[in-house]
């Protein structure tokens, strides 16, 4: 086999339990980004439900991957058109500008900000830096999927751990489940149940967690929480082993645009950098560089999304119909029987909601969408519950 790393960087390979044989399947995930079996929202759809995306009818009601109705706001929209014209170019002045912009709005310096596109990729790059043979991925059960995924596929030991009965990580669980974890993952919200861990436990984690570990902060749908205001970027500016990803796919509405973060002490991210090619697509950059412009996105768009949740939950309340009660953009119903069966019986009526969960069987993931779209799913629900 040629040589495929530097003599450095297979020396730590085999330092962290990779056998000289894997080499050639952690280069395929290094360099090979199409072809990887990696997932995101909306891969992972498509597994549960087979949904063959051009059979759609063009009215069907998408809430299903935690997408945002809502679009790119105007600023960004027209950014992105000034550059159409500008896309043989690949602008990597406008990736540092992206950088520069999120470090003054997270207060960080900007060496400790990277942009991707979209924030899947920092996502599989720091399991394959952090995590191997030796070095476990220890997340929350019920969890989002997608770490695990590339834990398994590198052959990284993955521990599940069950939610506490608030639905928040269960800090103390976590950080006992394996002394040798490479990663302890933490999504806040928590996809698919929406629900917050407080700042305090995820404190308590960074000063008790295994030495030789690190956090991953996954903050996809933090915007739309009330954790917004308490978020953990000054604990990247205190240089502790974190590294926060964010993505613009969901309440900046950029999802097929491509832009996300990571943030963290330089060294840590650093890592993550022998893995893939990380050239942003313009759409991502300057759309997400416009979008952090616009100060009062964030709130403004919270509060739309909230008004639309709490008026789905007043439904759900007065027709008898269990949830959990989400911080964010998506819930779990309690659809009282097998998942998919909701899911079939609902795409009848056009609507297409999301995947199960093993840990809630009954229970279907529904994103919050448009007013509209929420009345055609009220009115699909009662008729497919009864
Ligand atoms: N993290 C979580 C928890 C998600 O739900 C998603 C997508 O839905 C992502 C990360 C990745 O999103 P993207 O790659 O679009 O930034």
């Amino acid at each position: 086999m040629p040589e495929l790393f530097s003599p450095e960087h297979s020396a730590e390979l085999l330092k962290r339990g990779f056998s000289r044989r894997s080499f050639g399947r952690v280069a395929t995930l290094l360099g090979a980004g199409a072809a990887l079996p990696f997932y995101n929202e909306a891969a992972l759809a498509q597994r549960a439900a087979r949904i063959v995306m051009p059979d759609l009818p063009a009215d069907a009601v998408r809430i299903n991957i935690n997408e945002n109705p809502l679009g790119p706001c105007p600023e960004a929209a027209d950014a992105v058109h000034s550059y159409v014209k500008e896309g043989g170019r690949y602008h990597f002045e406008q990736t540092a500008l992206m950088a520069k912009t999120a470090a003054e709005v997270e207060g960080v310096k900007e060496n400790y900000v990277r942009p991707f596109g979209g924030s899947s990729d920092p996502l599989h790059r720091t399991v394959l830096a952090f995590c191997s043979p030796k070095k476990s991925f220890v997340m929350a059960d019920p969890g989002y999927e997608a770490g695990k995924a590339a834990a398994q596929f590198i052959g990284a030991k993955v521990y599940s751990v069950p939610l506490r009965k608030d639905y928040s990580h269960d800090v103390q669980a976590l950080v006992k489940a394996d002394p040798n974890a490479g990663i302890i993952y933490i999504c806040n919200p928590n996809n698919p149940t929406g629900t917050a861990t407080s700042k305090a436990d995820i404190e308590w984690l960074l000063a008790n967690k295994p030495a030789g570990s690190i956090l991953l902060l996954d903050e996809a749908y933090i915007h739309f929480s009330r954790e917004w205001e308490s978020r953990c970027s000054d604990l990247v500016a205190k240089d502790k082993d974190l590294i926060i990803l964010r993505t613009f796919s969901k309440l900046y509405g950029l999802a097929s645009f491509r832009a996300g973060l990571a943030l963290g002490q330089p060294d840590l991210l650093d890592r993550m950098e022998p893995a893939g090619t990380s050239i942003m697509p313009i759409a991502g950059m300057v759309g997400a560089t416009a979008s952090m412009r616009v100060t009062n996105l964030v709130p403004e768009r919270r509060k739309i999304i909230r008004e639309i949740r709490e008026d789905v939950f007043g439904f759900l309340d007065k027709h008898n119909l269990s949830y959990v009660r989400s911080d964010t953009n998506f819930f779990l119903l309690d659809v009282k029987r097998p998942g998919p069966e909701f899911m079939k019986a609902m795409a009848r009526h056009k609507v297409l909601v999301g995947r199960s969960w093993a840990a809630y069987p009954n229970h279907s993931r529904i994103s919050v969408g448009s007013r509209e779209e929420m009345e055609k799913f009220k009115s699909a629900v009662l008729q497919v519950m009864g």
